[in-house]
């Protein structure tokens, strides 16, 4: 039998483990709480790596996006340069043809010829900058000549503004009505492809293509292919016509 006081002991006892029970299941969440909260840390290390590498991956597609793009930049500037020294080259001429036929033409259109000068010279320095260029052109509404890229064509390298003689070809090519491509809108300086078949019956809307526009066949256009011509063609077709109807005629005469 136990005696009152051990039972009071045995009672103690079991209150102090009881309450180490319950210092021991503290300690565990405590300790279930801290790992809960490791793994939390952990996942979000991982998440933060995921989008590190996520980041790494943009930046590399970034990279060789602007690789590409630079190498088309450097393919179309090979093209740009290309394309430019032909057409500096026929933009030589067709300066030197503007002066040929400024020397030889009557004082009214010489004195027409100074006036456009002036005009386009706006501060009167007596030579054009690209700015003078542009207004002007604008205002004029020589929409397809009003482009940096038709200035620099002009312009002798490494000057920066137009002289007179320069200003003349602009001149020339706005008085003859000179063609620019119907489908790339480029000043056609040189060789052009147009419509015999538009040409004949005298149109008013005449289609001109630069020759790497006919030669792409990207343009549309009433008259079938085989009825263009390029500009030497066409004056020789016009000379045969020419020769062929005098000749008619002649026999007419003859006959009568
Ligand atoms: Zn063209
Ligand atoms: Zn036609």
């Amino acid at each position: 039998m136990m005696t009152g006081q051990q039972i009071k002991d045995e009672k103690h006892r079991i209150e102090e483990e009881k309450r180490r029970i319950e210092v021991e299941k503290r300690r565990i969440e405590e300790e279930k709480h801290r790992i809960e909260v490791e793994k939390l840390k952990i996942e979000h290390k991982k998440c933060s790596i995921e989008r590190e590498k996520r980041k790494i991956e943009d930046e590399k597609r970034r990279i060789e996006d602007e690789k590409c793009r630079i190498e088309d930049e450097k393919r179309r500037l090979a093209s740009v340069e290309t394309l430019d020294d032909g057409m500096r080259a026929a933009m030589k001429e067709l300066i030197k043809t503007a002066k040929i036929y400024y020397n030889s033409c009557s004082s009214a259109v010489k004195d027409a010829a100074k006036k456009f000068f002036e005009d386009i010279d706006h501060d009167k320095d007596g030579k054009v900058s690209l700015h003078e260029f542009l207004e002007f052109m604008e205002q004029e509404g020589h929409k397809k000549m009003s482009s940096r890229n038709f200035f620099e064509t002009l312009v002798r390298k490494g000057s920066g503004t137009l002289n007179f003689t320069e200003v003349l070809a602009i001149f020339y090519i706005i008085q003859s009505g000179r063609p620019f491509c119907r489908r790339c809108n480029v000043f056609i300086a040189g060789m052009y492809f147009t419509c015999s078949e538009c040409h004949e019956s005298d149109s008013y809307d005449v289609i001109f293509l630069c020759p790497d526009c006919f030669e792409n066949g990207s343009h549309t256009h009433r008259h079938g292919r085989r009825q263009f011509l390029d500009n030497y063609a066409l004056l020789a077709l016009k000379r045969k016509q020419r020769i062929d109807r005098a000749a008619r005629h002649s026999k007419q005469v003859i006959e009568q």
